[in-house]
């Protein structure tokens, strides 16, 4: 009970969680502590973790952080729920984001915004920010989220804790309520790499019923986290800092703890090389048509109809569709499916869509190359420290830029990683980055858990 404890405690402070499942924790305490002693625990038996509320679980509340879907109880579990379920963890509940995983600060919950628990006044961070303040203050020890554009790297860095988008398809989408498919990925927060390492490892896996999860053997996350016997356990690592993320933009107290952080790494061994990224800066143009064209047409399924909000008074089928989602969604994701909707239509396709498919493509050649030169990049997770509630409200755009160094990552599909590495100024926790070339998650984690 301590961890159901400290979240009655905070979580009336914080707005971490949306739905806590108390009862239904202690039952699933119950049966870990009889797995246990019958002998047949794994690593996660018995270990108390939250949800971010996009991932469908059975017989529990699954809100998406919307209204549209306010009133609604999956009739089946996520596959990355199955798997930490079988694995024997126990859900403390779900964790507030934002509306449909679409925001980079929390504030576009229907349930509220989450505060920062290193500053009340501040953001966590998004769209994962209920999970990462949940483990930033302990009311959960581990937490999914999921990464369409930085949404666990991001909150994870402002709120000094480590988490790891995965390679895209290596955590099966099914059950995971669909923000922009060709981006969405699964991911975990912890207050460690060796931690997240752990819980990636239960949540990983080829799932059929995800037409884009990859079939591949399963991976041992953890394998590689055993250091060497010597006082430069990197030695060999090949650091690639790309020029472009270290030109501008960076807050100077983040690039003072980034330094640090790099100085740290070169005396672990590593060596640093500088690579270039010239496409990286397209990035946000181009994420931000492709994911709100794949938004406005996953977001059509929520039409009154079949689940979710209905408007209470109509006059037909059209007005009970219009009424339903304009009551039902906030106005950022009305912002996107309007965005879509647009990019898509006749005549804008080929200016619009085709155009930032093609960005896309060159983005992940950079990728590509600079991965010729080096075994992991490495630079910022976000270019400041967690700004205050209500600052960037009024400015979408400004927003939007603050994701200008992970959102590359998930254009790539490749494992995306962030991890504390000290404090700017007011005490804000710094996060630094680390993106590896595709499947390598474990070298990633195990560079993490040296500095760590
Ligand atoms: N902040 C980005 C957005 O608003 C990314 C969100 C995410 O990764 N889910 O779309």
């Amino acid at each position: 009970t301590l961890f159901l404890d400290r979240i009655a405690a905070h979580n009336p402070t914080l707005n971490a969680f949306i739905t806590v499942d108390r009862d239904g924790a202690l039952e699933a305490a119950r049966a870990a502590d009889a797995r246990i002693a019958a002998g047949q625990a794994g690593p996660l038996t018995g270990i108390p973790l939250a949800h971010k509320d996009v991932f469908c679980t059975e017989g529990l509340l699954t809100t998406c952080g919307s209204k549209m879907l306010s009133n609604f109880v999956s009739p089946y579990d996520a596959h990355a729920v199955a798997l930490l379920k079988a694995a024997g963890a126990v859900t403390l509940g779900k964790t507030n984001m934002d509306e449909f995983a679409m925001g980079s600060s929390n504030e576009n919950s229907h349930y509220g915004p989450v505060k920062n628990p290193w500053d009340t006044t501040r953001i966590p961070g998004g769209s994962s920010g209920g999970s990462a303040a949940a483990v930033a203050a302990r009311l959960a020890p581990i937490a999914t989220g999921t990464d369409t554009g930085g949404s666990v790297r991001q909150p994870a860095c402002h709120t000094g804790i480590t988490g790891i988008k995965p390679t895209y398809g290596v955590v099966s989408r099914y059950g995971m309520i669909a923000y922009a498919s060709s981006l969405d990925q699964g991911g975990a927060f912890g207050a460690s790499a060796a931690d997240c390492a752990a819980l990636l490892t239960a949540m990983a896996g080829f799932d059929e019923r995800d037409s884009t999860s990859l079939d591949r053997p399963a991976e041992d996350y953890t394998r590689e986290l055993a250091a060497p016997a010597n006082d430069r356990p990197l030695a060999g690592l090949r650091i690639g800092l790309p020029r472009e993320f270290f030109a501008e933009g960076m807050a100077d107290d983040v690039r003072a703890a980034v330094d640090a952080a790099l100085d740290e790494y070169r005396r672990l061994g590593a060596t640093t090389v500088e690579v270039s990224l010239p496409n990286a800066k397209l990035a946000i143009p181009a994420y931000y048509v492709i994911a709100p064209a794949e938004a406005s047409s996953n977001l059509s399924r929520f039409d009154g109809v079949r689940y979710g909000h209905r408007a209470a008074e109509y006059r037909d089928l059209a007005e009970m569709y219009a009424k339903s989602r304009a009551e039902g969604f906030g106005a950022e994701v009305k912002r996107r499916i309007l965005v879509g909707t647009y990019v898509l239509s006749h005549g804008y396709y080929d200016a619009y869509y085709l155009q930032a498919q093609k960005l896309r493509r060159l983005i992940a050649q950079d990728f590509r190359a600079a991965f010729g030169e080096c075994d992991v990049i490495a630079g910022p997770t976000s270019p400041t420290t967690a700004w205050a509630i209500g600052e960037k409200t009024d400015d979408p755009v400004q927003m939007y830029l603050s994701d200008i160094y992970t959102i590359a990552v998930n254009l790539a599909g490749l494992p995306g990683l962030s991890h504390p590495c000290g404090f700017g100024a007011g005490k804000l926790p710094v996060g630094l980055q680390l993106i590896g070339d595709y499947f390598g998650e474990a070298r990633l984690l195990a560079t993490a858990h040296q500095y760590q």
